[in-house]
């Protein structure tokens, strides 16, 4: 059974007082959503207080990014093994905000990704078009170009660890989500990609995430795809009752969801 998968990516938001505030106030509720995970990205400099605050909880700590050095001269960049250091268990990689505003490429993500599997964190790679793209009718190429250069050299057991966000960059911070007929169409040619490169076991193990303007009024429908196992949330995972009012859909949805196939996590 995959569990599905709710994340809070908080970008650059927040400051020390609120981040503490905001991972308490999900921490004391989460013990009501344990048919979810429950994941929260602070920025960098707030991940060690985040991950104390959340410490003898439920919900996990991830980074939003990482080099994929173990150490050396790459001034402000930071390795996977002093995220885990801080308390992070998962980092985000390849968001589109990364790929499209810092000129991130599939070859760079890839070296994060391998790294990130390497000292024992779990990759979170995000995938996703431009709107000019999807209005060109390029999806399937460019999510098929993405997946396969960003996820390339993994065994088969890390690409099952793999977690992978589609977030179509036309809905992130937009207000504008895809409608989950097309996000199930693409998690659904991801899986099959993912099946042709490995086998069906492999695919059927591996979460697929839903990302781009998921909120509290659109989540249970999303969630209720066949392979969308999860949600990664940007605007609405800065508010606790948002953010667990879409951990409460997936909840719903997880006990007695009979699409979702036995093994993997
Ligand atoms: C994101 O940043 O990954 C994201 C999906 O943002 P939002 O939910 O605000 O669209």
């Amino acid at each position: 059974m995959r569990k599905p998968l709710i994340a809070g990516n908080w970008k650059m938001n927040t400051d020390g007082a609120g981040a503490t505030a905001l991972a308490r106030s999900i921490s004391e509720q989460s013990p009501g959503y344990g048919a979810v995970d429950l994941l929260v990205c602070p920025p960098l400099c707030y991940l060690k207080t985040v991950s104390s605050v959340l410490a003898g909880g439920t919900v996990m700590c991830g980074a939003q990014n990482m080099y994929w050095e173990k150490n050396g001269a790459f001034t402000g960049e930071v390795s996977a093994a002093m995220l885990l250091d801080c308390g992070a268990t998962f980092v985000i990689l390849g968001h589109s905000e990364r790929r499209h505003l810092m000129g991130e490429t599939d070859e760079m993500v890839n070296k994060k990704t391998l790294a990130a599997h390497a000292a024992g964190l779990t990759p979170i790679v995000c995938v996703g078009e431009l709107l000019a793209e999807r209005e060109a009718g390029k999806t399937a190429e460019v999510i098929r170009r993405q997946s396969e250069g960003s996820l390339a050299g993994l065994s088969e057991e890390l690409m099952a660890a793999t977690v992978i966000a589609y977030e179509p960059v036309w809905a992130i911070g937009t207000g504008k989500v895809a409608t989950p007929q097309q996000a199930e169409e693409v998690h659904a040619d991801l899986r099959k990609l993912i099946a042709s490169r490995y086998n069906a076991e492999t695919a059927e193990r591996v979460r697929i995430l839903y990302g781009g303007s998921v909120k509290p009024d659109n989540a249970a429908e999303l969630l209720g795809q066949a392979n969308v196992d999860g949600a990664l949330v940007g605007g609405a995972s800065l508010k606790a009752d948002d953010f667990l009012a879409i951990a409460a859909a997936g909840t719903l949805l997880a006990p007695d969801d009979t699409k979702r196939p036995a093994g993997g996590t």
